[in-house]
């Protein structure tokens, strides 16, 4: 018997299955006799697999020629699942040595697909059914899958290779999905109402943000436990659990002080208080501070401070160090259950027992993982005693390296780690990982729906097994995809570097998508909820187009902001018929056509400023704006101007513009309005821009880590003018007005206190929507004595009026 198990382990079987195959009576002997027909008795786990899989459909079926079979297997003439189904279908009904030949056509031998085939087998089969999957879209995705995965050409195809393929492609296609393909706009649209445009702009009449219970209305995500129906080992545990929260819903938001959060993580915190607030129940912030050496206090701060900023409350703010001693002693019981053991083995030679580094080699136990319980007690309170030094001991969980899942693979619980904490400063030396923390905290804190991204599947066996292994309540864990943008880089790794390499300066730079970088550039956080809540729950990872985000701005913005005149490159302009000291009050509505925004007063004098881009010396047709003789209106004065003249300075530049103010008598009428601002200094007028700042995309290509696109690295993809600064600038006293108005709310009144006004935006009317950057220097008493010179401007383009006119818009000098 032991002799067969050993026979059996040799094809690659788990040592409980070898076991299992020797002690079936059926299954044995003719695995046994294949074994023998091959003349081998050490296999790949490929060939070995095979074999065994030959064995039980040759008992099942009375397959014939199995012998043959088995030397195929072996001469690795028959290498797949697919290709030994085609080899006993064409043994039943013919016999392979007499037509060898047949058998190798039949069962695809030698035949060797090429990724080109491959490529262009699943273009033409895609472009077959193109119309119906673009009006389909995902919900077609099944089918097509099933087209391609039929065409003669890739039958002997490695399926795998297909598959990525045909995901690569299906996503040039169709794009990442989208709202059309969430589950309310999938009923919408059986409803018969046109799907809304993908990247259409919301400024539409009637259009509404998203809400926050609309995420969780349709999917998977609608379809979750309620509280008390998730399943325990004991049902004291969900009793317990039932008794502590009252049956409420209790999410928590995860992350790890160590970088500020980014775009991704406001899907995370939209999806995490958002469950919670929909279902009644509350979200804990829990800060996962189980590694010392990466975080830090500044990082605490920002991530509170950026969850409030999403107008979310945490019900308790919690600490993963606050479990520190429950988990150790966790830790402990788990140790006398005979389920985790101190090991000695080093990072590399743990790497080797889980299969090496793709995880395929072969997997075996280290020498520690049989110790005994008592001795491992007294080791892992070594560990705790300082008394191993870093990297030579750590606590691993007894787990079963038979699994197909590496989570099971005896993961680290403990490290030593002679680091001070933040919060625990040097009380331990001895640190939690991850897997090991994450879902004991969730349990001690009652969590019912643990809510995570993707790249923890695999993680939900280790989980459930760690709960049940110490036999504490457990939560229930669920993944959704990652949300990213295109033209940037969101991984904290990554924005460090950027910084490193001086292309930044601070990680609020608000070229960045950081959600302080975000704020910083003057983005609404209404917008960003948006956003995310558009796009849904979706459990594939994402990369969204960033004009997208863009869109949720301006139609954020496009409700809040004030109207504002400016001349971003300015040219004087003297109204020869005006006397020097004449001075007219104008009154100009915040935003035109919407009185609720109210009016305010701009002084009209001789002397004006007008942009340089509404002015021309060569006049042209097609060009309605201000140039030599001609006649344009000035946004809400009574009469036009007509330019009858242009004085240049010595080097050739345009110093002034004399015009007429068509005050009396007749004139050409004025085909379009241009900006203006006074010049009057006794009123403040203008209002001096130190620096205006206009930010493009940081990155040129839409993937900056896409290799093929950019060969250089995605560091080499950076746009270093991707920040121009003006200077020279200036507005008109609305700007003035707006900021001691805001000044005057609540909202205003308290930024005033802590730096300086940032949450007032404007218009700067056909130039962009705007906010005041924080390097403005601006006072409570300049605002409160009314002294608009003693303030220093700093302004953040925060985004275009209009999608296409990123670069024109604006231009450096
Ligand atoms: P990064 O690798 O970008 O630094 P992280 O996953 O290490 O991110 P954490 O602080 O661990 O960041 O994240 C806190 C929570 O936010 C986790 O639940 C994580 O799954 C989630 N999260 C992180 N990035 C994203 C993202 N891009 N989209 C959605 N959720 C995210
Ligand atoms: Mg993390």
């Amino acid at each position: 018997m032991d002799d067969l198990i050993s026979r059996f382990e040799a094809l690659g079987l788990a040592p409980q299955k070898a076991k299992e195959a020797a002690s079936n009576k059926k299954i044995a002997p003719v695995l046994d006799n294949l074994i023998s027909a091959t003349g081998q008795t050490t296999f790949s786990r490929t060939i070995g697999l095979l074999l065994y899989a030959l064995a039980t459909t040759a008992v099942k079926d009375k397959t014939p020629h199995t012998d043959y079979i088995a030397r195929a297997i072996a001469s690795g003439r028959i290498a797949s699942t697919e290709q030994l189904t085609a080899a006993t279908k064409f043994c039943s009904k013919s016999d392979p040595i007499a037509d060898e030949q047949a058998f190798d056509e039949a069962c695809g031998v030698d035949v060797v697909i090429s990724d080109e085939t491959i490529s262009a087998t699943v273009k033409a089969a895609l472009e077959s059914i193109k119309d119906t999957l673009l009006e389909q879209r995902y919900r077609g995705q099944g089918k097509a899958l099933r087209t391609v995965m039929g065409c003669p050409d890739l039958r002997w195809a490695n399926l795998a290779k297909v598959k990525n393929e045909f995901d690569v492609q299906l996503l040039a296609l169709l794009g990442p999905k989208d709202e059309r393909d969430s589950p309310t706009a999938l009923k919408k649209a059986a409803a018969k109402k046109p799907a809304p445009k993908a990247t259409a702009s919301s400024l539409r009449k009637g259009w509404e943000p998203a809400s926050l219970e609309s995420m969780f209305a349709g999917g998977d995500i609608s379809r979750l436990h309620k509280p008390g129906e998730n399943p325990q080992i004991y049902p004291k545990l969900m009793e317990m659990h039932l008794k502590a929260t009252g049956g409420k819903v209790i999410t928590r938001f995860p992350p790890e002080p160590n970088g500020y959060l980014h775009i991704g993580h406001a899907k995370a915190i939209n999806v995490n208080f958002g469950y919670a607030k929909t279902h009644g129940g509350v979200c804990n912030l829990r800060y996962d501070d189980t590694n010392p050496t990466a975080e830090e206090q500044e990082y605490v701060d920002s991530i509170l401070e950026a969850v409030r900023w999403l107008g979310f409350e945490p019900h308790q703010i919690l600490y993963s160090s606050d479990y520190f001693q429950q988990l150790y002693e966790l830790a402990v019981k788990l140790i006398e259950r005979g389920l985790a053991y101190v090991c000695y083995c080093t990072a590399e030679d743990i790497r080797e027992q889980r299969g090496g580094e793709d995880n395929r080699g072969e997997r075996f136990a280290c020498p520690h993982r049989d110790r005994p319980i008592s001795e491992s007690l007294v080791e892992f309170q070594k560990m705790r005693e300082g008394r191993y030094a870093a990297n030579t001991a750590t606590l691993r969980m007894k787990m079963d390296l038979e699994d197909g899942n590496p989570q099971m693979w005896d993961l680290v619980a403990y490290r030593v780690m002679f680091a001070s904490h933040h919060r625990t400063g040097t009380e331990w030396c001895i640190y939690p990982t991850y897997d090991f923390t994450h879902c004991l905290c969730d349990s001690l804190e009652n969590i019912t729906h643990s809510l995570c991204t993707g790249e923890f599947f695999q993680s939900r066996k280790s989980y459930y097994w760690l709960c049940d292994a110490v036999e504490v309540y457990k939560p229930v864990q669920w993944e959704y995809g990652r949300l990213n943008v295109t033209n940037t880089v969101l991984s904290k790794r990554k924005l460090l570097q950027l910084r490193d390499e001086g292309v930044i300066s601070t990680l609020d730079d608000p070229r960045l998508y950081t959600l302080p970088a975000l704020r910083r550039r003057g983005v609404p956080p209404s917008a960003i909820n948006a956003f995310v809540r558009e796009l849904g729950v979706t459990t594939a990872d994402t990369t969204i187009d960033v004009n997208r985000l863009e869109n949720h701005i301006r139609d954020s913005l496009n409700e809040m902001a004030p109207r504002i005149m400016a001349a971003v490159h300015p040219i004087k302009v003297v109204l020869e018929n005006l006397p020097e000291d004449y001075l007219e009050q104008i009154e100009l509505p915040y935003k035109p056509r919407d009185d609720s925004f109210g009016v305010h007063r701009v002084p009209f004098t001789r002397t004006l400023y007008i942009d340089r881009s509404d002015f021309r010396e060569v006049d042209s047709p097609d060009y309605y704006r201000l140039a030599p003789n001609k006649t344009v209106g000035l946004q809400g004065a009574a009469h036009p101007i007509t330019c009858t003249a242009i004085r240049k300075a010595p080097d050739g530049s345009i110093s002034e513009l004399v015009c007429r103010y068509e005050n009396t008598g007749s004139h050409p009428k004025p085909k379009t309005f241009i900006q203006w601002v006074a010049d009057c200094p006794s009123l403040g007028s203008p209002v001096r821009l130190a620096e205006l700042r206009i930010y493009n995309p940081l990155f040129k290509h839409s993937n900056p880590m896409d290799k093929s696109a950019v060969p250089g690295g995605w560091l080499s993809d950076v746009d270093r003018d991707s920040l121009q600064v003006v200077k020279g600038a200036v507005a008109e006293l609305g700007l003035w007005d707006s900021i001691k108005r805001y000044a005057a709310t609540e909202a205003g009144k308290k930024e005033l206190d802590e730096h300086n006004v940032e949450g007032l935006r404007f218009q700067f009317m056909r130039i962009g929507y705007f906010t005041l950057d924080k390097d403005t220097a601006l006072s409570a008493a300049a605002i409160s004595e009314d002294r608009v010179g003693d303030a220093r401007f700093v302004v953040n383009r925060i985004v275009t009026l209009k999608e296409d006119s990123k670069k024109e818009a604006v231009t450096a000098a």
